[in-house]
């Protein structure tokens, strides 16, 4: 049964693949295909094992990307130009590619920024603000190096709000491995962020002091001179991905709306780096009050909803392609992505 499914699987991606690669190459009206990604860390490096396996490309696999999108035919823009160029009218190529990276992870500018600056490929950053130059990182990789910490005593009383999302691994013993700890992760989203980051904060001192010696990756936020550096000749930009990374459906007042979207991109104003207006939600997660609130400040806003973007496509509504190492290793599986979405 196992060896029908994946022979099925093999196909389809077979398929799915052709069928990408076909409309990409007849495609005529003027489109544009995002591509996003997060975290970019050599083979090797020690925080794949503290990291949820989606978030992660190789450097390897940036580079192949950037090769096979140019090979068949895209012209790498910047997100804002295309933008513009749609707008004024102005002559656009049949298809186009923007890379985008979310979070503001440092490991962008250790090993994306020297293959986009090599490859010639401008890119937007969205960065949540009140994160640069400090040395925090999200709840998510936080309670992945509590659970992956072979000393972490689960029964400790100041993890006591953990252990009702422990559920069936609550009687297992640290170390989680990468998957059991993805679980709780994604059980954890049924509370707000700022519960969790309360929650964690009297577990922050401990954690950081049982990390092994620091890596090339601390801070593992991006820092004031790297923005700078990454901008020279407009290779980057910096889009705003709210100031503390808070879903937006989770928060229950218009202030706190107000905070994270329109504070954000003050934020990246008074910072002066290379910025452009526009914003991308976390976790892709809307609400009402928060739509209205991008479309009052911003030129467009980024989902996580997949698909290429024609002419026609609202600008607050840009659809793009999560990329990472489980689901586009080789040119056939990231066609396939692309093909997959356009059935
Ligand atoms: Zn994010």
């Amino acid at each position: 049964m196992a060896t029908i499914r994946s022979f099925i699987k093999f196909w389809a991606l077979g398929v799915f693949a052709l069928y990408g690669w076909l409309r990409l190459k007849i495609t005529r009206s003027p489109t544009l295909i995002i591509l996003t990604y997060h975290r970019v860390l050599p083979k090797n490096a020690p925080e794949r094992e503290f990291e949820q396996p989606g978030m992660i490309v190789s450097p390897e696999n940036l580079k192949q990307h950037i090769r096979l999108i140019r090979s068949i035919g895209a012209v790498p823009m910047h997100l804002d130009e295309w933008l513009r160029k749609k707008k004024a009218l102005e002559s656009l190529p049949s298809l186009s590619v923007a890379f985008t990276f979310d979070d503001g992870w440092r490991d962008n500018y250790l090993h994306a920024f020297p293959i986009l600056r090599q490859e010639k490929v401008p890119a937007t950053v969205f960065l949540v603000t009140e994160m640069v130059n400090t040395e925090d990182t999200f709840w998510p990789e936080q309670v992945i190096q509590l659970l992956r910490t072979s000393s972490t005593d689960l029964n400790d009383p100041v993890l006591g709000w953990l252990r009702p999302y422990l559920d069936e691994l609550a009687n297992k013993s640290t170390p989680f491995s990468l998957l059991e700890a993805d679980k709780v992760i994604s059980r954890l989203k049924d509370l707000d962020d700022a519960s969790i980051l309360d929650h964690l904060a009297p577990c922050a001192h401990s954690l950081k002091a049982k990390q092994n010696a620091p890596s090339e990756q601390s801070p593992p936020i991006l820092q004031s001179h790297d923005l700078v550096e990454m901008a020279q000749n407009n290779l980057v930009k910096y889009g705003a991905h709210t100031r503390n990374h808070f879903r937006l459906n989770r928060l229950n007042s218009k202030a706190a709306l107000e905070q994270q979207i329109v504070g954000c991109l003050s934020d990246l104003e008074s910072m002066k780096v290379n910025s452009t207006p526009i914003f991308c939600y976390p976790n892709g997660d809307i609400t009402g009050g928060g739509e209205q609130l991008v479309a009052n400040h911003y030129l467009a806003a980024c989902t996580t909803k997949a698909g290429w973007n024609k002419l026609t496509r609202s600008e607050y509504d840009l659809h793009r392609f999560n990329l990472h190492d489980g689901n586009s290793s080789n040119p056939r599986t990231l066609l396939a992505i692309i093909g997959r979405s356009l059935v």
